[in-house]
């Protein structure tokens, strides 16, 4: 196909691009198919898909059983309203999300975005203080380099300075930010603050072992088990997004089972549907449910978006979850992680490159800085690859059926671009 489609040159002058200036972005590439690893261009060109849309697709994208779950569902009922309705799917979804979740993590809460999961996770921590008699805790601690979603609740909880929501500092609702306790010294600072502060919090929001939109900035589990320690002895709740890592991405289905930490209120989306319908579930812990649970209908948790429970995303989690039990993703995971350091192992030492690291079926190239982050993208794309270089850092998040093959023209494609000096 030459020329690009009519629908293309209409729509631009319609529609507005996320995360894009839209005077200078270069258009959207058109797509006209997906399969597997492989995004088709309208143009025809082919592309190795590296980041599996926003770490969505775990299972490659069009998969034939998440496809005929969908189909099926479709058939028989797309959506139904889950005030007072509900049905099979999603309340199957729940239980196995309970089964698979560690510790007490019993109670799922559906929603439709991860931005949305967040903001539920945050008004379950200041409403469960509120339903136990104490009315100060009403501010999340979260960490610098953190991202938890776009919406004016959770840029609250991003990074003020560094994240890409600096423009609004000041104006949100005031929470608390504070540096990772990476180290005995960042722990220390972080107990000071919590001595003078805890009681005007209700929890501790971190995103286990990978702050990922903040720069796939990697932290080890002690971390992870730092947090939970001083959760309890603050009497504070902790919650862990793992929008990005759930479901295998860190190399174990949950990040938080590496560590062997388990938060009061875990959220989840993304990789949920596999990369095919927009859902989230925010899940509580038992006692975290039981502050709810009340005679008063104050205590009620009052929230319910419109297509939460969405019987198709519900349907489609459920084929998601089959594929891994039918399949050894975690294994195929390991192999990703091997082929990822192996092939960005080239990337030390070139210009520019100040870290490579990896983690699971997460590859990261750390640049000091990105001169032209416009032409490193063309530059990648015509070496037939789809990765999106953000800030300072390339990265791989491919789906977990990659092949090695795709694993090495990604990585390769990474270092040819910036051996030539970019
Ligand atoms: N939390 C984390 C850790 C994320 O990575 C993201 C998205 O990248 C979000 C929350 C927001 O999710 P959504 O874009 O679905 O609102």
């Amino acid at each position: 196909m030459t020329g690009s489609p009519v629908w293309l040159d209409d729509g631009m002058r319609h529609v507005w691009l996320p995360y894009s200036q839209m005077k200078h972005a270069d258009p959207p590439l058109p797509v006209v198919a997906t399969e597997g690893t492989r995004i088709h261009l309208a143009d025809g060109r082919v592309l190795i898909d590296g980041i599996a849309s926003w770490w969505t697709a775990c299972h490659g994208y069009n998969h034939p059983h998440l496809r005929a779950a969908l189909e099926a569902q479709a058939a028989r009922m797309p959506h139904v309203m889950f005030g007072g309705l509900c049905h099979e799917p999603a309340l199957t979804l729940a239980t196995r999300l309970a089964t698979l979740l560690p510790g007490d993590l019993e109670r799922v809460f559906f929603a439709e975005s991860g931005s949305v999961a967040v903001e539920v996770a945050m008004k379950m921590a200041i409403q469960y203080g509120l339903n136990r008699g104490e009315r100060g805790r009403s501010k999340i601690l979260s960490f610098t380099g953190g991202y938890h979603g776009d919406t004016i609740a959770t840029m609250a909880v991003c990074d003020p300075e560094e994240g890409m929501h600096s423009l609004f500092t000041g104006l949100l609702p005031e929470h608390f930010v504070q540096p990772l306790p990476r180290d005995a010294d960042s722990l220390a600072a972080l107990e000071r603050f919590l001595d003078q502060h805890a009681g005007q919090i209700a929890a501790i929001l971190v995103e286990p072992l990978v702050q990922g939109a903040g720069g796939m900035l990697f932290h080890d589990i002690a971390v992870l088990r730092s947090l939970r320690d001083l959760a309890d002895r603050y009497g504070l709740l902790l919650i862990f997004d793992e929008i990005f890592t759930g479901f295998g991405r860190t190399g174990t289905m949950f990040a938080c089972q590496a560590a062997g930490v388990v938060p009061d209120i875990i959220t989840l989306s993304k990789a949920l549907t596999g990369g095919t319908l927009p859902l989230s579930a925010t899940i509580a812990r038992r006692h975290v449910f039981d502050a709810f649970w009340s005679d008063d209908p104050q205590a009620a948790l009052m929230h319910g978006p419109t297509y939460m429970g969405n019987a198709l995303g519900c349907a489609v989690a459920n084929a998601s979850l089959d594929l891994f039990e039918s399949h050894d993703r975690m294994a195929q995971v390991a192999a990703i992680a091997g082929w990822l350091a192996a092939g960005l192992e080239p990337c030390r030492g070139l210009p520019g490159v100040v870290d490579v690291r990896t983690l699971g079926a997460i590859g990261v190239v750390q640049m000091d800085r990105i001169n032209d982050l416009r032409a490193l993208k063309r530059l990648l794309l015509a070496e037939g690859v789809w990765i999106r270089p953000f800030r300072d850092i390339l990265y791989l998040t491919p789906a977990f059926t990659a092949t090695e093959e795709d694993v090495m023209r990604l990585t390769g494609a990474i270092t040819r671009v910036l051996e030539r000096g970019h």
